[in-house]
């Protein structure tokens, strides 16, 4: 999928500015010709079931011998246009019946870490649906040890470390997050946390309290989305209840500005992804986006792509458009790189490598 055109129009640039013409910078941003890598940023919130590619997606039906419901590529294109987000997990969800083995997940995790390289991701923090897996008969091993594979090179072969998420499907019940959370733990999974996502509005983070409390005993980080489509009472009990260290999302916190000066106070994390936001009709339009306001705020915001082969792009598009069409300043897109990194949960040495990558990265 080009999520380029209308994006990185950098064709007619100007024929004494060669170097921004090659940039993927549009070129009415003023930027030195130095400028041409893009910004070096820590993505935090990313499905990896979400970066599944149209094309990959036809490839692995035909080595797994399954039959798609689309005639062709034009036909499963058509169908990303989303009213809401349980129009995009139903295709969502369905699209994964191509992920059978191993190597599938392994190739769609190579898949995402050489596009994701591209657009200057440096650190990504990788969640995981194992309930989608298991719910068609996929062995956990099958789903972690095919990403965990990849990982594991990562940092060798893309020059992206990397941790792993396991992430749990609010619209099912505890008690069955939990079974899996303890297989993950029994099977020492290489997993650095657990998040919470899917259908948010009628799962309040309170219905997890107990998995959350078990995955804290067990020394894993805490995530949860909160406050995409849901209200903002379920960030504040995200953060009393579930403890947990990010909100992914948290875009409807600007509805209570007791709690935008709380989340600003505790510098509270909040992964943001724009595009996402736009295609699930979250926000109408990119220009109605908070990100602006949130940023005027004060609150700890990075930018994120969340699932980018369906939500038109990868964390650079979202950067670019972010530019282009809201006017981002290259100071606030500095500001959420370097965000993004102190946010992440690598390490302090590892984030001090990427700070100073960022501060010597001329943007
Ligand atoms: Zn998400």
């Amino acid at each position: 999928m080009d999520t380029n055109d209308g994006v990185a129009a950098t064709g007619d640039a100007a024929p004494d500015s060669p170097a921004t013409a090659t940039s993927g910078v549009p070129e009415f941003v003023e930027v030195p010709e130095a400028v041409q890598a893009p910004l070096p940023v820590a993505e935090l919130h990313l499905h990896i079931e979400g970066t599944l590619e149209p094309e990959l997606i036809f490839a692995l039906a035909e080595r797994n011998g399954i039959q798609l419901p689309y005639a062709d590529l034009d036909e499963l294109r058509s169908r990303y246009e989303f009213t809401d987000l349980q129009s995009f997990l139903d295709l969502y969800y369905a699209n994964m019946a191509v992920l059978r083995t191993e190597q599938d997940f392994a190739d769609m995790t190579r898949a995402y870490l050489s596009r994701a390289a591209l657009a200057g991701v440096r650190h990504a923090e990788i969640m995981l649906d194992p309930q989608a897996h298991l719910s068609r008969g996929v062995a956990l091993e099958t789903c972690v040890n095919g990403v965990a594979s990849v990982l594991a090179v990562s940092e060798q072969e893309f020059g992206i470390s990397t941790l792993l998420i396991a992430a749990f499907l609010r619209d099912l019940s505890e008690d069955s997050a939990l079974e899996v959370l303890e297989k993950l733990l029994a099977m020492d999974a290489p997993i650095a946390g657990i998040g919470l996502d899917s259908a948010e509005v009628g799962n309040p983070p309170a219905k997890f309290e107990r998995l959350f409390a078990r995955a804290k005993d067990a020394g894993l980080h805490r995530i949860a989305h909160a406050g995409e489509e849901g209200p903002p009472s379920y960030i504040i009990d995200a953060l009393e209840i579930l403890d947990v260290e990010r909100i992914d999302h948290g875009i409807r916190c600007m509805e209570d500005p007791e709690l935008v000066e709380r989340l600003v106070n505790e510098l509270m994390p909040l992964t943001v992804c724009p595009l996402s936001n736009v295609r699930l009709r979250a926000v109408d339009t990119l220009n109605e986006h908070p990100l602006p306001a949130m940023l005027a705020a004060g609150l700890n915001v990075s930018v994120n792509s969340d699932d980018p082969a369906y939500f038109g792009g990868y964390v650079d598009d979202n950067f670019a458009q972010l530019r282009s069409v809201i006017g981002l300043s290259e100071f606030d897109c500095v500001r959420m790189a370097a965000n993004s990194i102190r946010s992440s949960f690598a390490s302090d040495e590892r984030k001090a490598e990427l700070l100073a990558e960022l501060a010597a990265s001329g943007h």
